[in-house]
């Protein structure tokens, strides 16, 4: 058993997916994703609905699939898995390698977890475009997993935290470096619309495993750019879920992006910044990948 302390043992992958422009919930089976609420109006098909129902509720979700129609992964749209959370944190400075590549920039190993929030807006799909802002050439990536909140909870130890928590994905935290560095809180420069690609699925705590022993990579172009693993962490998931639970409370939905290796582009010499029509991919093992284009801010 991977897991024993945690609730939410659904093994499945759950997606948010669009045919015609009519979005809902899906279960992820290899190639295929079934369409678990096409025939059922009277279920929600938001999957932020189905985890603030409970665990027991997932359950049932995944007991649908057996009666559920079919599609071809290829043939749907995948979306952000949770479409407007009520919170988008992100940790700074907490993978091993990333600390040396920035150390000559002074950034030392941090005593206490550092915390910035990305505005919600932000968020995009596993395959949207990250819009290259007008107003910047320092667009940067940031392959991360994220955690998804499952349990509304306050004052959860470390012990006790993989039991709030519903599942795992993949975060772009799309980095705009001068944006971010000309403000103590990082705030603005983690923020700009589309720059929160997350996805391709939320795939549950006992499915996914031990979320500290994950080969992470990011290309750019074909070109690999990040290999790490989480194990690289300095806090841990579960001590991030004590962190920020002994301030305010985490509720269903809520996402955590947990920190980022070596080999960002801000740190080369001379840095080397994403374009439009660059490509980036990040892949985190036992998740999958999601991947987005570079393009122009369009006008607005
Ligand atoms: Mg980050």
């Amino acid at each position: 058993m991977r897991s024993a302390s945690s609730k939410w043992c659904s093994d499945v992958k759950l997606a948010m997916f669009s045919t015609n422009g009519h979005a809902r919930v899906g279960v992820v089976d290899g190639t295929t994703i079934a369409d678990v609420t096409s025939n059922r109006p009277d279920l929600p098909g938001d999957l932020l609905d189905w985890i603030t129902l409970g665990a027991e509720a997932l359950e049932r979700l995944a007991r649908l699939v057996d009666d559920a129609p079919r599609l071809n992964l290829a043939d749907v749209m995948l979306l952000a898995p949770i479409g407007r959370p009520a919170k988008f944190l992100g940790i700074g400075g907490n993978f091993e390698s990333h600390l040396a590549e920035v150390a000559h920039l002074g950034m030392t190993r941090p005593l206490h977890q550092i915390w910035f929030n990305k505005q919600t807006t932000c968020i995009a799909g596993p395959y949207d475009d990250i819009e290259l802002p007008r107003v910047s050439s320092a667009l940067d990536y940031e392959g991360e997993l994220a955690i998804v909140i499952g349990t509304r909870c306050r004052h959860v130890t470390p012990e006790d935290a993989p039991r709030v928590i519903a599942g795992f994905t993949i975060c772009n935290d799309v980095s705009v470096r001068d944006w971010q560095f000309r403000s103590p809180t990082a705030t603005l420069g983690k923020s700009f619309d589309t720059h929160g690609p997350t996805g391709p699925w939320l795939v549950t705590s006992d499915e996914l495993g031990d979320p500290h022993v994950l080969s992470l990579r990011t290309w750019v172009n074909g070109e690999l750019r990040q290999s790490g693993n989480t194990a690289e962490m300095i806090f841990d998931c579960y001590k991030m879920i004590a962190e920020l639970s002994t301030v305010f409370t985490l509720e269903p939905g809520d996402i955590l992006a947990t920190g980022t290796p070596a080999g960002v582009g801000a740190v080369k010499s001379p840095p080397v910044y994403l374009v439009a029509g660059d490509v980036v991919r990040v892949e985190i093992q036992g998740i999958g990948a999601i991947e987005n284009h570079v393009v122009a801010e369009p006008e607005y």
